[in-house]
């Protein structure tokens, strides 16, 4: 989706002005000469002013990311055969919450993430001056070493944030909407290009319950420390979910996500597995 990609830019754009506004060309935080050495004093995390300059940019990238969710959803909607059903569930939806609680849910956990950047460079820069010292380095040295990594180490971490979280809100909102409209099944989708992780190509065109999310390492028998979860809400995961509101929108037999194990189904053996009265048109 072009629109979450540039969604990626804006939000990575918004951190770089947030940070910059605070300290110039340096993240915000101060050296500070304690008994044990040198260490970064990452000050704005406990700063209510900062606090809230991060909650604001991180509702305002929830809602930016909440309008585009609805475009793709409505644009799906209008190659379904249930095309008006979805309509009116959407609009129903809008007048009923407007997406409000899962709004301020993804803002929160956005704002957490963002405050928590200078305490985690704070924390790595510390360990980085007593490894420095350890070495012999002098003060000078150090925070002259020091002042070249903390720009990286910054920006690094915002990539990452910008590229996970955009991804992430818009799969947390897709299932929050397949929700409201009654549909458990979606395919996960790949952007198909060479930086795919291997666990998760293998899960390209699979479809899958919104309610039994897969550990993707696992299925291909690598060990991983990540939990389960649908496509998009990984670290820097660029796939994403594609709910299924009619059998015809996939190709039968398809690759079918279900106890662990991806198997192949025919159309009337994925029929035979829906509980009766499962709101898809089968
Ligand atoms: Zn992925």
């Amino acid at each position: 989706m072009l629109g979450m990609q540039s969604l990626t830019t804006a939000y990575l754009k918004a951190l770089r002005k947030l940070f910059a506004g605070k300290t110039g060309a340096e993240i915000a935080g101060e050296w500070v000469k304690g008994p044990g050495g040198l260490f970064w004093n990452a000050e704005p995390e406990n700063d209510p002013k900062f606090q809230e300059m991060a909650y604001r940019l991180a509702y305002r990238m929830a809602k930016l990311v909440a309008a585009e969710n609805m475009k793709s959803w409505r644009q799906a909607a209008m190659k379904s055969t249930r095309a008006r059903e979805i309509f009116v569930a959407l609009q129903q939806e809008i007048r009923r919450t407007g997406l409000q609680p899962e709004l301020q849910v993804i803002a929160a956990r956005n704002a957490k993430l963002i405050r928590s950047i200078p305490q985690e460079i704070a924390r790595h820069l510390t360990q980085k001056a007593v490894t420095l010292q350890q070495e012999g380095k002098r003060d000078l040295e150090i925070v002259a070493e020091l002042k070249r990594l903390a720009p990286r180490l910054t920006k690094s971490k915002m990539r990452l944030i910008s590229r996970t979280e955009i991804a992430r809100a818009g799969t947390d909102l897709d299932k929050l909407r397949a929700e409201n409209l009654g549909l458990e099944w979606a395919v996960w989708s790949t952007s198909e290009d060479q930086r795919v992780r291997p666990s998760h190509r293998n899960l390209d065109g699979v479809l899958m319950n919104w309610n039994d999310p897969p550990q993707p390492e696992s299925l291909i028998g690598e060990k991983s420390t990540l939990g389960r979860g649908f496509g998009g809400q990984f670290p820097n995961c660029r796939c994403s979910m594609l709910s299924l509101a009619d059998l015809d929108e996939i190709k039968w037999p398809t690759r079918l996500y279900r106890n662990g194990a991806i198997t192949r189904v025919t159309r009337a053996q994925f029929v035979r597995l829906l509980p009766a009265g499962q709101l898809i048109a089968a």
